[in-house]
C-alpha cells in the first residue's frame, strides 16, 4: 500500500495535491547551473534546465488569473503615478522636468509596483481553498533535488 501511496503523490497536482497534473499545464521552473570565473566577476552559465512540477489545468487557470490581474493592476497603478506627475508637471511647468524627472520616474514605478502587489494580494482571492501559490513551484522536490546538486533557480543569475 505504501509504494501506491508514493506513486500516487507523483502523480498528484503539486498544488492542489487533489487533481491528476495535466501535462500541458505543468508549472515550468527554468534552473541554470554555473559560477563566477575563478576570482573574475566574469558569470559563466554552464548548463540550463527547466524542471516541469505537476499542475492540473484547474490549478493552472487559477494561477493565470491571479496574473492577469497583478498586470492589470500594475497598470492601474501606473496610471495613478502618471496622473498626479501630469498634474505636478502641469502645476510647476514643463521646464520642472529637467530637474525632477528622475523622482517622476521614481514615483510613476512606486506606484505601478504598489498597484502590482496590492493586486496580487486581491487575487489570492481567485485561488481556490487549498491550491498553493505559484511560488510554491520552487519548494517542489524535484527543483529541491536540483538545488542540492548545485543547480540554482532561474534561467540565469539576476542582474546578468
Ligand atoms: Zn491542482
Amino acid at each position: 500500500m505504501e509504494a501506491m501511496d508514493d506513486q500516487s503523490k507523483i502523480e498528484q497536482c503539486w498544488f492542489c495535491e487533489d487533481s491528476r497534473p495535466d501535462p500541458a499545464s505543468a508549472a515550468t521552473v527554468e534552473m541554470h547551473a554555473g559560477g563566477f570565473i575563478g576570482k573574475s566577476d566574469e558569470y559563466e552559465v554552464s548548463n540550463t534546465a527547466s524542471v516541469a512540477v505537476p499542475r492540473c489545468e484547474r490549478c493552472k487557470l487559477a494561477h493565470d488569473r491571479v496574473e492577469g490581474f497583478v498586470a492589470k493592476g500594475a497598470i492601474i497603478g501606473l496610471l495613478f503615478g502618471i496622473l498626479p506627475a501630469l498634474y505636478y508637471l502641469y502645476d510647476s511647468g514643463l521646464e520642472s522636468i529637467r530637474d525632477y524627472w528622475k523622482q517622476v520616474l521614481i514615483s510613476i514605478g512606486v506606484f505601478a509596483m504598489a498597484g502590482g502587489v496590492v493586486a496580487w494580494g486581491l487575487g489570492r482571492i481567485f485561488i481556490p481553498k487549498g491550491v498553493k501559490d505559484q511560488r510554491t513551484r520552487e519548494r517542489h522536490p524535484l527543483v529541491q533535488q536540483k538545488v542540492l546538486e548545485g543547480w540554482k533557480i532561474g534561467p540565469k543569475p539576476p542582474g546578468l
